[in-house]
This record gives C-alpha cells, sequence and structure tokens, in this order.
C-alpha cells in the first residue's frame, strides 16, 4: 500500500497563519518514515489530517489512488501510538488490548498473543497503574499492532523515558514491523532516533511547515549508535543552517 499526501494549507482559523503549507510526500509499501522537526512545526497536525481526525485543511489524502478517508469511513486499518500510553485505567492490560478488537472472533487468543510478543504475557491481568513507562507504551505498542495496521501513526511515542528503556522499545518496534511491515509515520524531534529507525527521514521546517530536506537510510538494521551518529555527524556538516538549533541530536 502506498499513501500519497497532498497538503495545499492547514489553518486551524480562516484568517489565522498557515500550519502546513504545499507538504507532498509519496511512501513506499511497508516503508518507515521518520518525520523531524521543531516542535510547533505542525507534526502532530500532519499525523491528526492522515489519520482523518483532522479534515479541515485543502488537499488529498490517497492510497493507491483511492480516497484515504471517505467521511468518517477509512479504507485502511491505521494504528496509532502517541505520546503517552492512553490505557484505560480501570480496565486490565488484556481488556485494554480487546478495546481495538471489537468484532474479532478470536479476539482473546491474538491479544494474548501479541502481549506475549511484547514481552507481556505475565502481566496480561494487571492494570496500567502498575505497569512502568517502559511497561505501558509495550501495552501500547501491542495495541498498535494487533490491529495489524496497514498504516502505522506514531507521535513521539517513546518521550521521556530513559535511554536503555528507549532502545528495547525501538528494537521491539522494528522486530513488529518487520513481521508486518505496516506503513508507518514516525514524529520525532530527535534526529538520532529518526535515524536509527527509518528507511527515509523527512525534515520540516518552522511553520508554515514544508519540508525542506529528505534523507534515506541505508544502513541495515539493528543500526549501531556509532553508525547512526556518524550519519547525523554528517548531516549536520552538510546542513548546518537547516538543523541548527532546530533538532536535537
Ligand atoms: P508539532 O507536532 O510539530 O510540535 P503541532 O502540530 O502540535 O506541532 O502544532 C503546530 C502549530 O499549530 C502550533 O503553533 C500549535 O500551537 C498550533 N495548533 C495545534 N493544534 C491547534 C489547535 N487545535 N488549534 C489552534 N492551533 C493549534
Amino acid at each position: 500500500m502506498s499513501l500519497q499526501l497532498e497538503i495545499d494549507e492547514k489553518r486551524y482559523t480562516p484568517n489565522g497563519e498557515p500550519i502546513l503549507s504545499q507538504v507532498q510526500f509519496q511512501t513506499a509499501a511497508g516503508e518507515f518514515i521518520a518525520l523531524v522537526g521543531p516542535s510547533g512545526a505542525g507534526k502532530s497536525t500532519l499525523l491528526n489530517i492522515v489519520a482523518g481526525l483532522d479534515t479541515q485543511f485543502s488537499g488529498r489524502l490517497t492510497v493507491d489512488n483511492q480516497p484515504l478517508h471517505q467521511g468518517r469511513d477509512t479504507a485502511l486499518r491505521i494504528g496509532f501510538m502517541f505520546q503517552e500510553a492512553r490505557l484505560m485505567p480501570w480496565l486490565t492490560v488484556l481488556d485494554n488490548v480487546l478495546l481495538v478488537l471489537a468484532h474479532t472472533p478470536d479476539r482473546v487468543a491474538r491479544a494474548e498473543a501479541m502481549l506475549q510478543a511484547v514481552g507481556l504475557g505475565d502481566a496480561l491481568h494487571a492494570f496500567p497503574s502498575q505497569l512502568s513507562g517502559g511497561m505501558q507504551r509495550r501495552v501500547a505498542l501491542a495495541r498498535a499492532f494487533v490491529v495489524q495496521p496497514q498504516l502505522l501513526l506514531m507521535d513521539e511515542p517513546f518521550i521521556s523515558l530513559d535511554a536503555p528503556t528507549v532502545q528495547q522499545l525501538h528494537s521491539l518496534l522494528l522486530d513488529l514491523w518487520s513481521q508486518q511491515k505496516p506503513t508507518v509515520l514516525f514524529v520525532t524531534h530527535t534526529l538520532l532516533e529518526a535515524l536509527s529507525l527509518a528507511d527515509r527521514v523527512l525534515f520540516f521546517s518552522r511553520a508554515p511547515a514544508r519540508i525542506i530536506h529528505q534523507q534515506h537510510v541505508e544502513l541495515t538494521r539493528p543500526r549501531s549508535t556509532a553508525q547512526v551518529s556518524a550519519v547525523a555527524e554528517q548531516l549536520l556538516m552538510a546542513h548546518p543552517e537547516m538543523l541548527a538549533g532546530e533538532v536535537s541530536v
């Protein structure tokens, strides 16, 4: 499945400043794309548009040349992961994942298998408050992947976690992605995170956000910190004006 995105313009109020202007890109099937840019650039706005949560923009979103959203119907299975795990505190881990499998016949078996796959086989009946931040993100990953998404939208999903936990979640995400191969749009303001995960990194300017550069990352996975840092350094040397103060390394 290939997503084509053409946003001519997005404003929140008719006379307000444009937030997105002439943003266009197309994904390959199963491509992992990172969207990098300064805070406030409009990255979350773009994800909300792709998710169909925001329809107030001018432009087109198509999947293999068909409209992605038609009214309230969406042509694809879409998975989401946000900055917070967004779990229902009164539901167990298993019930949080079951929530997204409303009409699936073997839903309990599927949810349990996915929770096993993210390392939470022993925590099926725990409540979110009993879990660490890293474990809560594992539940959110299980909930995103259990629907076998064709498109996965991730908005800084591993923010405010310690570095070793982030490393573990990166490797879990890449395992799940390589098994299911959804197309991924992953928002981050951290260049190293983008370069360690993505096939291609799109760099956004400050608002009104435009794509100012794109970088294919040819390194095979898993990528070492040294490899990723070397690519980051090359980029910073090649485009100092683009990246200075705009993204964190
Ligand atoms: P990013 O995700 O890159 O940090 P956002 O998409 O969250 O950026 O925000 C882009 C700009 O749009 C910011 O200036 C923000 O204040 C503004 N904005 C975001 N959501 C709304 C909203 N619901 N109404 C008005 N302005 C908004």
